[in-house]
């Protein structure tokens, strides 16, 4: 993917664009990651915690504990409440969604709890929990 990436929320009140490429795309069927897109996986667009920035627009953030024990902030319009990153220490997710072209995923993760009738392409990366 090129590395102007723009991606925004659903009523266009916040836009924001990766100034990187990112090299990670993960499809995580976790059931944080369910739970947070309402869907059956999220799309998380892995770059560094600079790799990012706002272009108009001001989220609110909304802080949940991990499973490591680290907090993740977590970024969505407070006018049409679209999720659109988690901030973590050391790396950002962006929701792959929120992007104007979603990048292809590089690998399938947490499949220990992916739903019985997702089909999981052949030839993927595939991880049963957080990759290494
Ligand atoms: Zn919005
Ligand atoms: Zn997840």
């Amino acid at each position: 993917m090129s590395n102007d990436a723009a991606g925004g929320c659903q009523c266009g009140a916040i836009r924001f664009r990766l100034t990187v490429t990112p090299k990670r795309v993960y499809c995580c069927h976790c059931t944080e990651c369910r739970r947070q897109s309402s869907s059956a996986f999220g799309i998380s667009v892995i770059v560094p915690s600079d790799g990012m920035e706002v272009q108009r627009g001001e989220p609110q953030v909304w802080t949940r504990p991990t499973a490591s024990g680290d907090m993740l902030d977590c970024a969505f319009c407070p006018e049409c409440g679209s999720r659109l990153w988690h901030r973590a220490a050391e790396c950002i997710s962006v929701k792959g969604g929120a992007l104007d072209n979603v990048p292809e995923p590089t690998a399938h993760i947490w499949l220990d709890s992916k739903l019985p009738w997702v089909v999981i392409p052949d030839g993927v990366e595939r991880w049963a929990q957080e990759p290494a």
